[in-house]
């Protein structure tokens, strides 16, 4: 039985003292009788000012990249162990927004997860196809692709989280259909399987992430295969948050 899993991705929003009010207003909304997972994930900047406004809350902490090298002249960059000793648990690689914006490639991506397992960090997995693939019949290679290159070299997926998120639904309000996004579900677990073996597969969460609300959060998260929400929009207010958490049963 696989358990769901919240995460907030943050992007480049919220000043370190804005998010210490968000970081508490999430805290707050927790009733102690929610069953999914919750994980946020701040800018950088903020990460340790989050870390100590949700201490003593079950929610854990993530960060929104990281780099493959363990230190050195890479200006701009952050490290496994930066984040480590920030507090993070989690961290969000490949997501659309670095793939389309800052060059990341499957290749960069192989380097990143191996650095976060190696580092005990979970690493949050981004995979989707843009709606140009989609239309044109795409979408499976694309994601299958960006999943064996993604993964290549890595023999122990270890505690890997999957987020497919059609580029054409993030940010957009435009969100697949509960059974599109199955669709998509059922053939990453079943790559997974080809790729290391159908008890990881069948173990690994796969969140969907795009456009997911309150409000349609239910339909998507009762389907077989998704296993939580990566949720950008949805997690700078804490009771949109928190509905998306609710709706995780
Ligand atoms: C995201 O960027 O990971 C995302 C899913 O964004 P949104 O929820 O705003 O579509």
């Amino acid at each position: 039985m696989r358990k769901k899993l919240i995460a907030g991705n943050w992007k480049m929003n919220q000043t370190p003292s804005q998010a210490v009010v968000l970081a508490e207003a999430v805290k707050k909304s927790l009733k102690g009788s929610e069953s999914a997972e919750v994980v946020v994930c701040p800018p950088y900047t903020a990460l340790t000012m989050v870390r100590d406004a949700l201490k003593g809350s079950p929610v854990h902490l993530g960060a929104q990249d990281l780099h493959w090298q363990d230190q050195g002249a890479f200006t701009g960059k952050i490290s496994a162990d930066m984040l480590l000793d920030a507090g993070c648990t989690h961290v969000i690689i490949g997501h659309s927004e670095q793939r389309t914006y800052f060059h990341e490639t499957d290749e960069t991506v192989s380097k990143k997860v191996a650095k976060a397992l190696a580092s005990g960090l979970v690493p949050i997995v981004c995979i989707g196809e843009t709606l140009e693939e989609r239309d044109a019949g795409r979408a499976d290679e694309v994601v299958r692709k960006q999943l064996q290159a993604g993964f290549a070299g890595i023999s122990d997926a270890g505690p890997t989280i999957l987020a497919y998120e059609p580029v054409w639904a993030i940010g957009t309000g435009r969100n697949a259909t509960p059974d599109q996004a199955q669709e998509m579900h059922a053939m990453i677990r079943q790559t997974m399987s080809s790729i290391f073996s159908k008890p990881v597969a069948d173990a690994m969460r796969i969140l969907y992430g795009g456009s997911m609300k309150p409000d349609n959060a239910a339909g998507l998260l009762s389907k077989s295969d998704i296993d939580g929400g990566l949720i950008g929009g949805a997690a700078l207010k804490a009771d949109s948050f928190y509905g998306i958490i609710e709706a995780a049963k």
